[in-house]
């Protein structure tokens, strides 16, 4: 399409889209003035959904009027209530429903996979993470590390991109793990860089690996709710996400994992608690743990209701709409955000952000000057800075509209 840098044209984009209607369903923060904001930061906590306050009232309506009950006479009995999610999740993910599970929290999830799938040997106990990584993946990684007696230091690889470039090149893993002797035993990726924005090869990246006896898992923080995931095909061993991100599930919400179906009957290791035992006699309270055979055996608590009723409102969102129709509203949306920045003729801003990508665009900001950030904040725009140089801007397909994208162009015009 031949695209124009005018609010007509903008308006123009808004009008056929067929997705329109759903910014209406979500609550717009409003500026001081009144306006509503120009969101750009569903990658970091997406917006409310008008029904959440919905399905939790029915929750605190039902605690109120069964108490302990609840768990069995409650509309969505709370016992099961966490499978009530298993299905939207499996969608989003791309994964069978006994491989998903809605539990914790991203990085508590992190852990518990590691348990399971980093065993490390005298001889093979490395890590390959992002050097750009989410601080807390490292910590995670690097606690788990040092747990088992090993140092940061000797066992994590850290990969960076090739001087001058901002993304890591697939055949720059590949190199690593092929030269491997046996020593690597876990990658741990995010899927969509946190920071850069890129989207790795989950399939190329898997598979080599495996040739090598090395599990693979991913952090979904940036990926569940915004590109195509096909979890189960791809053979990754484990993934974890957050679903206060793209799946606007309001903040510290419950977190989601998934456990490729071929570890299901296996003996890994792992950290056991109530929930995660047979469902037939968990009331039973017997004293040795017999895991659920599927990603529900990775339990430990009765998980959080109301967290979990956020989630199932905004899943039923996703669920209506479904990830084929917002990947195409994603990819115009951003495809539009890229020709409206391409032309401001400015050396001062650059994308960082690689065509494969989701919805994110970085834009390094030259001198990593703060001040630009400072003005487009004052004028309405909700974003996200990250040292030392980075703008990140997310138009969300469900919520974000052309014209925000275009008001987000004057607004970084007007300031550079
Ligand atoms: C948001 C995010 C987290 C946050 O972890 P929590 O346990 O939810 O606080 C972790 N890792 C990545 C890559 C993230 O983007």
């Amino acid at each position: 399409m031949d695209y124009k840098e005018t609010l007509d044209f903008a308006l123009y984009l808004d009008a056929k889209d067929e997705l329109k209607g759903y910014r209406n369903q979500f609550h717009i923060p409003l500026q001081r003035n009144g306006e509503e904001h120009i969101y750009m930061c569903g990658n970091s906590l997406g917006l409310q959904p008008k029904i959440t306050k919905d399905f939790l009232n029915q929750e605190l309506d039902d605690w109120a009027t069964f108490g302990v009950e609840g768990h069995f006479q409650a509309k969505n009995p709370w016992m099961p209530y966490h499978e009530f999610l298993t299905e939207s999740y499996a969608r989003i993910v791309g994964a069978k429903q006994s491989e998903v599970v809605a539990m914790n929290t991203l990085t508590v999830n992190l852990h518990l996979m590691m348990v399971s799938f980093y065993r490390p040997t005298a001889k093979k106990h490395k890590i390959i993470i992002e050097e750009d990584a989410f601080p807390s993946d490292i910590y995670a990684v690097e606690s788990q590390i040092e747990h088992h007696g090993f140092s940061a230091a000797s066992s994590l690889i850290k990969l960076k991109s090739r001087d001058g470039e901002s993304s890591i090149r697939t055949e720059d893993i590949a190199e690593i793990i092929a030269k491997d002797e046996g020593e690597i035993a876990l990658i741990m990726l995010g899927g969509v860089n946190y920071y850069t924005g890129q989207v790795f090869d989950f399939e190329r990246i898997t598979k080599i690996a495996h040739s090598k006896g090395i599990n693979v898992g991913f952090d979904l923080a940036h990926a569940a709710g915004n590109i195509k995931l096909e979890l189960h095909e791809w053979g990754v061993d484990f993934a974890v996400w957050c679903s206060y991100k793209y799946l606007n599930s309001g903040p510290g919400s419950v977190a989601g994992a998934f456990i490729h179906e071929k570890h299901h009957h296996s003996n890994l290791p792992r950290f056991a608690g109530w929930w995660g035992h047979n469902k037939e006699d968990r009331f039973k309270m017997p004293d040795s743990f017999l895991p659920i055979n599927t990603a529900e055996g990775w339990q430990l608590s009765n998980p959080p209701i109301l967290s979990l009723a956020a989630i199932r409102a905004s899943l039923s969102i996703f669920d209506e709409v479904g990830m084929d129709k917002l990947l195409d509203k994603s990819k115009e949306l951003t495809g539009y955000l890229l020709f409206l920045l391409s032309t401001i003729n400015s050396e001062r801003i650059s994308i960082i952000t690689p065509k494969e990508r989701g919805c994110q665009l970085s834009i390094r900001v030259e001198n990593g000057n703060k001040k630009l950030f400072g003005s487009i904040t004052e004028k309405g725009v909700i974003a996200d800075w990250r040292d030392p140089d980075v703008i990140r801007i997310a138009p969300v397909p469900l919520y974000n509209s052309f014209e925000d994208v275009f008001k987000f162009y004057t607004i970084l015009k007007d300031a550079l």
